[in-house]
Protein backbone atom coordinates (compact mmCIF):
# COMPACT_ATOMS: atom_id res chain seq x y z
CA UNK A 1 0.00 0.00 0.00
CA UNK A 2 1.34 2.90 -1.02
CA UNK A 3 0.62 6.59 0.14
CA UNK A 4 0.94 10.06 -1.84
CA UNK A 5 4.12 10.60 -1.33
CA UNK A 6 4.69 7.36 -3.25
CA UNK A 7 6.37 5.50 0.31
CA UNK A 8 5.31 1.93 1.33
CA UNK A 9 3.36 1.16 4.48
CA UNK A 10 3.04 -1.91 5.86
CA UNK A 11 3.42 -1.12 9.42
CA UNK A 12 -0.05 -1.31 11.81
CA UNK A 13 0.46 -0.13 15.07
CA UNK A 14 -2.86 -0.77 17.20
CA UNK A 15 -3.90 0.37 20.63
CA UNK A 16 -5.66 -1.82 22.64
CA UNK A 17 -7.46 -0.14 25.55
CA UNK A 18 -6.31 3.50 27.27
CA UNK A 19 -5.97 2.13 30.58
CA UNK A 20 -2.20 1.71 31.73
CA UNK A 21 -1.07 0.30 35.02
CA UNK A 22 1.16 3.33 35.56
CA UNK A 23 0.81 6.94 35.94
CA UNK A 24 3.89 8.35 34.38
CA UNK A 25 4.24 12.13 34.92
CA UNK A 26 4.65 12.82 31.23
CA UNK A 27 1.76 10.46 29.68
CA UNK A 28 -0.79 10.04 31.68
CA UNK A 29 -3.61 11.91 31.65
CA UNK A 30 -6.62 11.46 34.34
CA UNK A 31 -9.70 11.96 32.12
CA UNK A 32 -12.42 9.46 31.55
CA UNK A 33 -11.90 6.20 29.85
CA UNK A 34 -13.34 3.76 27.41
CA UNK A 35 -16.00 1.19 28.34
CA UNK A 36 -15.39 -1.86 27.32
CA UNK A 37 -18.57 -1.07 24.49
CA UNK A 38 -16.36 1.63 23.05
CA UNK A 39 -13.10 -0.52 22.62
CA UNK A 40 -13.02 -2.57 19.79
CA UNK A 41 -13.66 -6.48 20.38
CA UNK A 42 -10.86 -8.48 19.69
CA UNK A 43 -13.07 -10.27 16.43
CA UNK A 44 -13.11 -6.89 15.40
CA UNK A 45 -9.34 -6.12 15.64
CA UNK A 46 -8.71 -9.63 14.10
CA UNK A 47 -11.23 -8.58 10.71
CA UNK A 48 -9.36 -5.45 10.74
CA UNK A 49 -6.37 -6.90 11.02
CA UNK A 50 -7.28 -9.19 7.73
CA UNK A 51 -8.27 -6.12 6.04
CA UNK A 52 -5.37 -4.57 6.82
CA UNK A 53 -3.14 -7.14 5.25
CA UNK A 54 -5.04 -7.48 2.46
CA UNK A 55 -3.81 -3.84 2.06
CA UNK A 56 0.03 -4.73 2.03
CA UNK A 57 -0.10 -4.55 5.64
CA UNK A 58 3.14 -7.05 6.96
CA UNK A 59 3.81 -6.20 10.69
CA UNK A 60 1.80 -5.13 13.64
CA UNK A 61 2.43 -4.44 16.66
CA UNK A 62 0.39 -4.32 19.98
CA UNK A 63 0.41 -1.63 22.13
CA UNK A 64 -1.52 0.90 24.51
CA UNK A 65 -2.27 1.81 27.46
CA UNK A 66 -0.79 -0.85 28.72
CA UNK A 67 -1.75 -3.80 26.62
CA UNK A 68 -0.92 -6.56 29.25
CA UNK A 69 -4.07 -4.95 31.22
CA UNK A 70 -6.32 -6.29 28.32
CA UNK A 71 -7.55 -9.38 29.06
CA UNK A 72 -6.73 -12.29 26.78
CA UNK A 73 -3.86 -10.38 25.09
CA UNK A 74 -2.35 -13.96 24.27
CA UNK A 75 -5.62 -15.26 22.74
CA UNK A 76 -5.44 -12.26 20.36
CA UNK A 77 -2.11 -12.99 19.70
CA UNK A 78 -2.47 -16.81 18.67
CA UNK A 79 -5.33 -15.37 16.52
CA UNK A 80 -3.89 -12.76 14.88
CA UNK A 81 -0.28 -15.13 14.51
CA UNK A 82 -2.41 -17.61 12.35
CA UNK A 83 -3.52 -14.84 9.88
CA UNK A 84 -1.32 -15.48 6.26
CA UNK A 85 0.63 -13.02 5.49
CA UNK A 86 1.50 -11.83 8.89
CA UNK A 87 5.02 -11.63 8.84
CA UNK A 88 5.86 -10.00 12.27
CA UNK A 89 3.77 -9.36 15.26
CA UNK A 90 5.20 -7.33 18.16
CA UNK A 91 4.12 -5.63 21.88
CA UNK A 92 5.23 -2.14 23.89
CA UNK A 93 4.61 -2.68 27.58
CA UNK A 94 6.00 -1.24 30.38
CA UNK A 95 6.97 -4.44 31.60
CA UNK A 96 5.68 -4.76 34.56
CA UNK A 97 3.53 -7.87 33.92
CA UNK A 98 5.46 -9.40 31.63
CA UNK A 99 7.86 -11.70 34.27
CA UNK A 100 4.24 -13.03 34.37
CA UNK A 101 3.22 -13.13 30.78
CA UNK A 102 6.10 -13.94 28.57
CA UNK A 103 6.18 -17.37 28.23
CA UNK A 104 2.14 -17.15 26.93
CA UNK A 105 2.99 -13.95 24.53
CA UNK A 106 5.66 -16.15 23.14
CA UNK A 107 3.51 -19.42 23.13
CA UNK A 108 1.20 -17.58 21.22
CA UNK A 109 3.09 -16.03 18.74
CA UNK A 110 4.96 -13.34 19.45
CA UNK A 111 8.34 -12.81 18.02
CA UNK A 112 9.99 -9.75 20.20
CA UNK A 113 9.27 -6.76 22.24
CA UNK A 114 9.78 -3.26 22.93
CA UNK A 115 9.99 -2.56 27.07
CA UNK A 116 9.60 1.13 28.32
CA UNK A 117 11.98 1.68 30.57
CA UNK A 118 12.82 5.83 31.49
CA UNK A 119 15.28 5.40 34.84
CA UNK A 120 17.37 2.67 36.24
CA UNK A 121 17.09 4.36 39.43
CA UNK A 122 14.27 2.57 41.66
CA UNK A 123 13.11 5.91 43.41
CA UNK A 124 12.94 7.53 40.43
CA UNK A 125 11.12 5.27 38.90
CA UNK A 126 8.80 5.06 41.35
CA UNK A 127 7.76 9.02 41.15
CA UNK A 128 7.93 9.17 37.57
CA UNK A 129 5.54 6.32 37.24
CA UNK A 130 3.60 7.16 40.18
CA UNK A 131 3.46 3.67 41.44
CA UNK A 132 5.44 1.12 39.56
CA UNK A 133 8.62 -0.84 40.88
CA UNK A 134 11.89 -1.05 38.75
CA UNK A 135 12.54 -4.65 39.70
CA UNK A 136 9.17 -5.84 38.04
CA UNK A 137 10.66 -4.33 34.88
CA UNK A 138 13.54 -5.55 35.23
CA UNK A 139 12.33 -9.41 36.01
CA UNK A 140 10.07 -8.89 32.78
CA UNK A 141 12.72 -7.57 30.27
CA UNK A 142 14.93 -10.67 32.02
CA UNK A 143 12.26 -12.88 31.19
CA UNK A 144 11.14 -11.87 28.07
CA UNK A 145 15.19 -12.23 26.50
CA UNK A 146 15.33 -16.20 28.76
CA UNK A 147 12.07 -17.00 26.90
CA UNK A 148 13.89 -16.32 23.41
CA UNK A 149 11.77 -13.13 22.60
CA UNK A 150 13.82 -11.49 19.90
CA UNK A 151 14.97 -8.78 20.01
CA UNK A 152 14.03 -7.39 23.12
CA UNK A 153 14.43 -3.59 22.60
CA UNK A 154 14.29 -1.03 25.66
CA UNK A 155 12.74 2.29 25.01
CA UNK A 156 14.16 5.78 26.80
CA UNK A 157 12.21 8.64 26.59
CA UNK A 158 14.99 11.25 27.48
CA UNK A 159 13.52 14.14 29.64
CA UNK A 160 15.85 17.14 30.53
CA UNK A 161 16.83 17.63 34.32
CA UNK A 162 15.07 13.76 35.04
CA UNK A 163 16.88 11.27 33.09
CA UNK A 164 19.57 12.79 30.86
CA UNK A 165 21.99 11.97 33.16
CA UNK A 166 21.42 7.91 33.12
CA UNK A 167 22.20 7.97 29.27
CA UNK A 168 26.08 6.38 30.02
CA UNK A 169 24.12 3.97 32.66
CA UNK A 170 21.23 2.90 30.11
CA UNK A 171 24.51 2.32 27.45
CA UNK A 172 26.31 0.25 30.09
CA UNK A 173 22.61 -1.42 30.68
CA UNK A 174 22.52 -2.96 27.07
CA UNK A 175 25.93 -3.82 26.70
CA UNK A 176 25.26 -6.05 29.97
CA UNK A 177 22.21 -7.75 29.29
CA UNK A 178 22.92 -7.77 25.75
CA UNK A 179 19.90 -5.63 24.24
CA UNK A 180 19.28 -2.67 21.94
CA UNK A 181 18.49 0.95 24.07
CA UNK A 182 16.57 3.47 21.97
CA UNK A 183 16.84 6.83 23.08
CA UNK A 184 13.43 8.80 22.19
CA UNK A 185 12.67 12.63 21.90
CA UNK A 186 9.80 13.29 24.20
CA UNK A 187 6.93 14.74 22.26
CA UNK A 188 4.19 17.19 23.09
CA UNK A 189 1.67 15.03 24.99
CA UNK A 190 -1.36 15.00 27.76
CA UNK A 191 0.82 14.40 30.49
CA UNK A 192 1.75 16.77 33.31
CA UNK A 193 5.14 17.70 32.05
CA UNK A 194 5.44 20.29 30.09
CA UNK A 195 7.17 20.11 26.59
CA UNK A 196 9.36 23.27 26.88
CA UNK A 197 10.50 22.35 30.02
CA UNK A 198 11.56 18.63 29.76
CA UNK A 199 12.42 18.46 25.99
CA UNK A 200 15.91 17.24 25.10
CA UNK A 201 17.29 17.11 22.00
CA UNK A 202 18.96 13.30 21.05
CA UNK A 203 21.93 14.67 19.49
CA UNK A 204 23.00 15.56 22.51
CA UNK A 205 22.79 12.13 24.09
CA UNK A 206 24.59 10.80 20.87
CA UNK A 207 27.12 13.44 21.89
CA UNK A 208 27.55 12.10 25.78
CA UNK A 209 27.51 8.62 24.62
CA UNK A 210 30.32 9.27 21.89
CA UNK A 211 32.36 11.00 24.73
CA UNK A 212 32.43 7.24 26.48
CA UNK A 213 32.07 5.21 23.62
CA UNK A 214 33.41 4.36 20.34
CA UNK A 215 30.63 4.06 18.17
CA UNK A 216 30.05 2.72 14.75
CA UNK A 217 26.40 3.13 12.83
CA UNK A 218 24.25 -0.23 11.63
CA UNK A 219 21.35 -1.64 9.76
CA UNK A 220 18.90 -2.57 12.19
CA UNK A 221 16.52 -4.79 9.85
CA UNK A 222 12.57 -3.07 9.93
CA UNK A 223 14.55 -0.60 12.01
CA UNK A 224 11.84 2.24 11.19
CA UNK A 225 12.81 6.04 12.10
CA UNK A 226 15.99 4.89 14.79
CA UNK A 227 19.44 5.13 13.80
CA UNK A 228 21.18 2.55 15.15
CA UNK A 229 25.14 2.39 16.46
CA UNK A 230 26.97 -0.83 17.59
CA UNK A 231 28.96 0.36 21.14
CA UNK A 232 32.07 -0.85 21.92
CA UNK A 233 31.23 -3.63 24.41
CA UNK A 234 28.70 -5.25 22.27
CA UNK A 235 25.77 -3.16 23.01
CA UNK A 236 23.44 -1.63 20.58
CA UNK A 237 21.88 1.61 20.86
CA UNK A 238 19.57 3.59 18.67
CA UNK A 239 18.16 7.15 18.34
CA UNK A 240 14.80 8.43 17.27
CA UNK A 241 14.53 11.99 17.23
CA UNK A 242 10.73 12.56 16.01
CA UNK A 243 11.15 16.12 17.16
CA UNK A 244 14.64 17.65 15.92
CA UNK A 245 14.72 15.34 12.70
CA UNK A 246 11.43 14.45 11.30
CA UNK A 247 11.27 11.45 9.54
CA UNK A 248 8.02 11.60 7.97
CA UNK A 249 8.96 10.54 4.41
CA UNK A 250 10.26 7.18 5.93
CA UNK A 251 7.53 6.77 7.96
CA UNK A 252 6.17 3.53 7.01
CA UNK A 253 3.37 3.10 9.78
CA UNK A 254 -0.68 4.04 10.45
CA UNK A 255 -2.19 3.17 13.52
CA UNK A 256 -5.86 1.99 14.93
CA UNK A 257 -6.83 3.90 18.49
CA UNK A 258 -8.75 1.54 21.30
CA UNK A 259 -12.07 3.06 19.85
CA UNK A 260 -11.20 1.90 16.66
CA UNK A 261 -10.33 5.00 14.90
CA UNK A 262 -7.25 4.24 11.93
CA UNK A 263 -5.01 7.67 12.16
CA UNK A 264 -2.23 8.03 9.38
CA UNK A 265 -0.21 9.99 11.86
CA UNK A 266 0.62 9.98 15.46
CA UNK A 267 1.36 14.13 15.39
CA UNK A 268 -1.82 15.04 13.82
CA UNK A 269 -5.32 15.37 14.57
CA UNK A 270 -7.21 13.35 11.66
CA UNK A 271 -8.31 9.82 12.27
CA UNK A 272 -11.48 8.18 10.31
CA UNK A 273 -14.07 5.74 11.89
CA UNK A 274 -13.34 2.11 11.16
CA UNK A 275 -15.48 0.86 14.65
CA UNK A 276 -18.46 2.47 13.26
CA UNK A 277 -18.33 0.98 9.62
CA UNK A 278 -17.63 -2.31 11.38
CA UNK A 279 -20.46 -2.34 13.79
CA UNK A 280 -23.06 -0.89 10.83
CA UNK A 281 -22.24 -3.52 8.88
CA UNK A 282 -20.14 -3.10 5.89
CA UNK A 283 -18.34 -5.26 3.95
CA UNK A 284 -14.42 -5.93 4.27
CA UNK A 285 -14.20 -3.57 0.70
CA UNK A 286 -16.01 -0.58 2.25
CA UNK A 287 -13.41 -0.86 5.19
CA UNK A 288 -10.53 -1.34 2.95
CA UNK A 289 -11.39 2.00 1.01
CA UNK A 290 -11.44 4.33 4.68
CA UNK A 291 -7.91 2.57 5.90
CA UNK A 292 -6.31 3.13 1.95
CA UNK A 293 -7.53 6.59 2.36
CA UNK A 294 -6.10 6.91 6.07
CA UNK A 295 -3.04 5.77 4.22
CA UNK A 296 -2.80 8.88 1.47
CA UNK A 297 -3.46 11.25 3.86
CA UNK A 298 -0.08 10.45 5.61
CA UNK A 299 1.65 13.70 5.53
CA UNK A 300 5.34 14.17 4.61
CA UNK A 301 5.62 16.03 7.93
CA UNK A 302 3.92 15.47 11.41
CA UNK A 303 2.06 19.02 13.14
CA UNK A 304 2.28 17.98 16.35
CA UNK A 305 -1.26 20.44 16.31
CA UNK A 306 -2.22 19.18 19.70
CA UNK A 307 -0.33 17.62 22.49
CA UNK A 308 -0.49 13.94 21.86
CA UNK A 309 -2.65 11.31 24.39
CA UNK A 310 0.05 8.49 23.93
CA UNK A 311 -2.28 5.80 25.87
CA UNK A 312 -5.08 6.50 23.53
CA UNK A 313 -3.34 7.15 20.39
CA UNK A 314 -0.91 3.58 21.10
CA UNK A 315 2.63 5.33 21.43
N1 LIG B 1 2.23 1.03 28.13
C1 LIG B 1 3.07 0.67 27.05
C2 LIG B 1 4.49 1.15 27.30
O1 LIG B 1 4.73 1.82 28.32
O2 LIG B 1 5.35 0.85 26.49
C3 LIG B 1 2.61 1.11 25.68
C4 LIG B 1 2.04 2.48 25.53
S1 LIG B 1 3.14 3.83 25.89
C5 LIG B 1 2.07 5.15 25.54
C6 LIG B 1 4.21 3.69 24.51
C7 LIG B 1 5.42 4.54 24.53
O3 LIG B 1 5.07 5.89 24.36
C8 LIG B 1 6.24 4.46 25.79
O4 LIG B 1 7.56 4.11 25.44
C9 LIG B 1 6.22 5.87 26.33
O5 LIG B 1 7.43 6.20 26.96
C10 LIG B 1 6.03 6.64 25.05
N2 LIG B 1 5.57 7.99 25.27
C11 LIG B 1 4.54 8.40 26.02
N3 LIG B 1 4.44 9.75 26.01
C12 LIG B 1 5.46 10.18 25.23
C13 LIG B 1 5.92 11.48 24.84
N4 LIG B 1 5.30 12.56 25.23
N5 LIG B 1 6.98 11.57 24.03
C14 LIG B 1 7.63 10.45 23.61
N6 LIG B 1 7.24 9.19 23.94
C15 LIG B 1 6.17 9.06 24.75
Amino acid sequence: MRDSRGEGVEYLRISLTDRCNLRCLYCYSHGNKLSREELLSFEEIERLVRVAISLGIRRVRLTGGEPLVRKGVEKLLARLSLLPGLEDISLTTNGILLAKFAGKLKEAGLRRVNISLDTLNPAKFQWLTGRGRLEEVLRGTEEASGQGLNPVKVNVVVLRNVNQDEVIDFVRFSIENRLSVRFIEFMPSVGLLPWEKFFFPVSLVKKEVGKYFSMEEIEVEGGGPAEYYRVEGGGIIGFIAPITCSFCSRCNRIRITPEGRVKPCLGSDYSLDLKGALRRGEEDGAIREKMRYAVLCKSSSHPFEKRVSFARVGG
